[in-house]
């Protein structure tokens, strides 16, 4: 079981790369898109993530991430 992502997950939280899956009891967890591509990044990293190699800020200027769920 993942850690729920509600407490902040970091530096996740800024990144293009997360995307934050809700569960039916409200929680959400903090889930790391390039897990799919890459064996080295955990689907869902222990939070808060403090320092990561495949983190990319998030141009907020250009609105929500694209993986953005509502
Ligand atoms: S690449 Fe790193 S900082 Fe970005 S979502 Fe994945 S674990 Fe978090």
């Amino acid at each position: 079981m993942p850690a729920a992502a509600h407490v902040g997950a970091g530096l996740c939280e800024r990144c293009r790369h997360q995307r934050v899956v809700p569960n039916t009891r409200g929680s959400r967890f903090s889930l790391c898109e390039r897990s799919k591509t890459d064996p080295h990044y955990p689907k869902y990293p222990r939070v808060p993530v403090l320092e990561c190699p495949g983190f990319e800020e998030v141009d907020r200027r250009e609105g929500p991430a694209p993986n953005a769920r509502p």
